[in-house]
């Protein structure tokens, strides 16, 4: 069956991951001076790499082709076969990664039950297993910086502190996953260095909300870091000529990170219209970044149904998780396609219901 492509997505709210390099940004690319990345010879990367390193407070950062790949890695530095890693119960290792710390490791992720993704000292202190013979290792706690699927929640500064001196007085080691670290810098004013200190490792995704088109960097300690690099070689993760890639990573930090503002506007401005479609729900106060999720099952469509009409009737993506509609702003998202978004979901809702024909539901399906 074919995928009806006459109807061209025209406000995508996907993800942020689908922003495309900007000609500023391939200009700057195509500039980069190179070398050999596995040989430290890359001044492109080393730039990156000290410049993230310089931004978190930290010692030193590895440059990596994912985030994924920078959660896994410093979950095989931080711990051993066995062990167990403590997170949120909607953390993105847990749903997301492939269930990569088993295969790779044998560690073992140990959930907890946040709220909004974000989780306190005490249900650290909760899950904390008894040093025995018969236990696994507790050895490290991650938190995600925003939290995804807590709907771009930013963990307050206090919290990270708690969390982080359980853990530690417990022998463990801390970990952010800070794919979205920089929405909560900019959403809250509290630098990046900040909410690091904390920390024995972290990362930044660029690929996400900053627009560069691959990569994460991830940071910690010397020693942190030199081992880092051993799985970076083992994973197949070390490059070449990487600077052309990295370059965009240090003109997104540039450029990119003061205007997540923007983001963030649009996010509370489609927030508050959509507040206002009956039957939509949705809590605009819980915006405080780029990520909305909202309800639509007492319009009596289902999440699905809701999200097709959108994509096939006014040419308007968004994507599902948890059972609920997600919208995430980003840098090829401008204010007028937030409003032709709540104008899209309004006319869906008051509009009788014309389900897509199954095939082409299928077809899309398959397309992304
Ligand atoms: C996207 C994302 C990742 C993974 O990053 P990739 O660069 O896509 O591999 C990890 N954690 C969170 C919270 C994310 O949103």
């Amino acid at each position: 069956m074919d995928v009806p492509t006459d109807i061209p997505i025209r406000v995508d709210l996907y993800s942020d991951t689908i922003t495309r390099p900007t000609l500023a940004m391939r200009e700057y690319m195509c500039q980069a001076e190179v070398g050999d990345e596995q040989l430290g010879e890359d001044p492109t990367v080393n730039r990156l790499q000290d410049m993230v390193a310089e931004l978190l407070g930290k010692e030193a950062a590895l440059y990596l082709p994912s985030g994924t790949m920078c959660n896994q890695i410093a979950f095989c530095v931080h711990c051993q076969p066995g062990d167990e890693v403590i997170m949120d119960k909607t953390a993105h290792p847990l749903h997301y990664e492939g269930g990569g710390p088993t295969p790779l490791k044998g560690i073992l992720i140990r959930t907890v039950d946040g709220e909004r993704g974000v989780y306190s000292a005490r249900q650290v202190e909760e899950a904390l297993r008894e040093r025995s013979r018969y236990n696994p290792r507790s050895r490290a706690i991650s938190i995600e910086q925003t939290s995804n699927m807590g709907g771009g929640k930013c963990w307050p500064l206090e919290t990270i502190r708690e969390v982080c001196e359980v853990a530690h007085a417990h022998g463990m080691a801390t970990h952010m996953d800070g794919a979205r670290l920089l929405n909560a810098v900019v959403a809250t004013g509290i630098s990046a260095k900040a909410y690091a200190a904390s920390l024995d490792s972290l990362w930044l995704d660029l690929s996400k909300g900053l627009g560069a088109p691959v990569g994460g960097v991830l940071a910690g300690s010397k020693a942190f870091i030199e081992e880092a690099w051993r799985y970076k070689q083992l994973l197949g993760g070390a490059m070449r000529q990487a600077g052309i890639i990295a370059a965009a990573g240090i003109y997104a930090l540039e450029h990119h990170v003061e205007r997540l503002a923007e983001d963030h506007e649009n996010a509370k401005l489609l927030a508050q219209g959509l507040a206002e479609v009956p039957g939509i729900r949705i809590r605009p106060q819980d915006v405080e970044t780029n990520i909305v999720f909202f309800d639509v099952t007492e319009t009596g469509m289902t999440t699905q149904q809701f999200i097709d009409r959108a994509r096939y009737e006014h040419g308007v993506r968004f994507s599902k998780m948890n059972g609920r509609v997600r919208a995430i702003t980003h840098l090829d998202v401008t204010r007028q396609d937030i409003e032709q978004a709540i104008q899209a979901a309004r006319t869906i809702v008051e509009t009788p219901h014309t389900t897509m024909r199954k095939q082409d539901r299928a077809a899309f399906q398959q397309a992304y």
